[in-house]
């Protein structure tokens, strides 16, 4: 140990945080996790990034990889342990104007990407919040507000440059560690820090976008609607659902639905919209347009003494009017959760299903339930979601890795299918045979 930590004191050029240390209670939380890691490593480079995880290997300590910190599993600290922040390494910079390719460093966050990408009239699908980190929200996906014209951004995503196990440096792309390129794209931090992915950006207007909201008693005929129209719709258009809002009255608040329309033609974004407002009884519509950097908004993090807990699953055709049944029920009930339902199909349901480690193309929805609060609410609410995701397991496939604050192997084998797991744990016996990577959905070599 003593060994391990000398070298990495002479190989490291960033800043090493240790407990006493005066920035060590905000360098040791994540956003939505506390912890007491022995290192919280600062990275400057990608010499500091490889000697950062030949010690964490070398003294045999815990190592969380912390990207823009929001992963709701709190991996992205940990006890006793060691923490590489990479939030230093978050230049963004376009590398061939032509082509769109965007280089990105592993620790950046989507607000930085796209006000860095906004004056070249470019961005990349991602998110709905700036804070968010690339690292993460890629690695397992990114549904975003142009994910049914643009794909998820782990499908924009066309290299990567990670540092391995063992402390190398390799680039992961369709021509070069192919299998690794296929694992990371879904397979989340399971394989090594990625310390620069490499994007194809798009071209971008401004967008029309904005909430529109009809009493929570519409609830069950809007969600019903909502999903009928968006699977005709032009895919310019990417939405999202809220129910019980916690924030505009639980199970008393409106419907919301947020429209993103990727364009910024009024005819045809009318077009597009027009058939939801059409749902209900529309009490709030704020729908205009507005520059798409603009369409991302602040993140928080949590006060200390408050958790979150959310859970995710898809919703295939045959299934949605079921699962939105049950979910409009839900969302008016009393001790509802916080409800989110996303639209994705469209370009997510066109890339082959073996192209990525993503195993979810053919879903029409994901949907999260999410409660926040102090533990005794959260003890409350664990019956209640019980109760709810007991109603909705026969009508509902999978998991998305994203939006899961659990990590036990019933969550892994439904983020990961079975054949998509064996692959993956053969890339992992290749790139990672020990398990270092392993505060993620834990994909075991063996
Ligand atoms: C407020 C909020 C809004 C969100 N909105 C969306 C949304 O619109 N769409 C969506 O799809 N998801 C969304 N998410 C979910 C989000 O994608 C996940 O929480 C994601 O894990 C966050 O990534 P991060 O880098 O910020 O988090 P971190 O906690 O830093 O990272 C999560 C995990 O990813 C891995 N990781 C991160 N960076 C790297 C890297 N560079 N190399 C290797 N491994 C890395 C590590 O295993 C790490 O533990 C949202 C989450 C929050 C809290």
């Amino acid at each position: 140990m003593n060994s391990a930590l000398e070298t990495l004191r002479r190989d490291f050029g960033g800043d090493i945080v240790e407990p006493g240390a005066a920035e060590y209670a905000s360098a040791s939380r994540s956003v939505l996790a506390s912890g007491s890691p022995a290192y919280v490593l600062r990275p400057k480079s990608v010499g500091d990034v490889q000697a950062g995880v030949r010690f964490a290997a070398g003294a045999g300590l815990v190592l969380s990889v912390r990207g823009g910190g929001h992963g709701f599993a709190g991996f992205g600290t940990n006890d006793d342990g060691v923490v590489i922040d990479l939030g230093r390494l978050a230049d963004v910079e376009i590398v061939d104007k032509e082509r769109h390719l965007v280089r990105i460093g592993g620790g950046a966050t989507w607000g930085r990407v796209a006000a860095a990408l906004a004056p070249h009239g470019l961005a990349i699908s991602s998110g709905d919040t700036k804070s968010v980190g690339v690292g993460g929200l890629t690695l397992s996906g990114g549904i975003g507000w142009k994910v049914r014209k643009h794909g998820l951004a782990l499908d924009n995503m066309v290299a990567a440059e990670v540092v391995t196990a063992d402390g190398e440096v390799v680039r992961a792309g369709a021509e070069e560690n192919a299998e690794l390129f296929w694992a990371i794209r879904g397979g989340g931090g399971n394989f090594g820090i990625v310390t620069a992915f490499e994007f194809a950006a798009h071209p971008t207007t401004d967008v029309f976008f904005g909430r529109i909201a009809f009493p929570a008693p519409e609830a069950a005929a809007v969600l019903r609607g909502w999903a009928d129209h968006l699977r005709a719709a032009p895919e310019e258009l990417t939405s999202i659902a809220n129910l019980a809002n916690p924030l505009s009255g639980g199970p008393q608040a409106p419907v919301e639905i947020h429209v993103a329309f990727d364009g910024d033609d009024p005819e045809l974004a009318a077009q597009a919209i027009d058939p939801i407002r059409r749902l209900g009884t529309v009490i709030e519509d704020d729908v205009a347009l507005r520059p798409y950097a603009d369409t991302l908004v602040d993140g928080a993090t949590l006060p200390p003494g408050i958790h979150l807990v959310t859970r995710s699953a898809f919703a295939g055709r045959e299934s949605v009017p079921e699962v939105l049944r049950i979910l409009a029920e839900t969302g008016a009930a009393e001790q509802a959760p916080f409800i989110s339902v996303r639209s994705v199909g469209g370009a997510v349901s066109r890339v082959p299903h073996d192209t990525t480690a993503y195993a979810h193309r053919q879903a029409e929805l994901m949907f999260v339930t999410t409660v926040v609060g102090p533990e005794p609410v959260i003890q409350a609410a664990g019956p209640v979601l019980e109760a709810i995701w007991t109603r909705l397991e026969p009508h509902v496939d999978g998991a998305y890795a994203n939006f899961l604050a659990s990590a036990t192997e019933e969550d892994v084998a439904a983020i990961y299918p079975a054949r998509t797991y064996e692959r993956l744990a053969a890339v992992k016996r290749q790139y990672d045979p020990g398990n270092l990577f392993a505060r993620n959905h834990n994909i075991r070599p063996r």
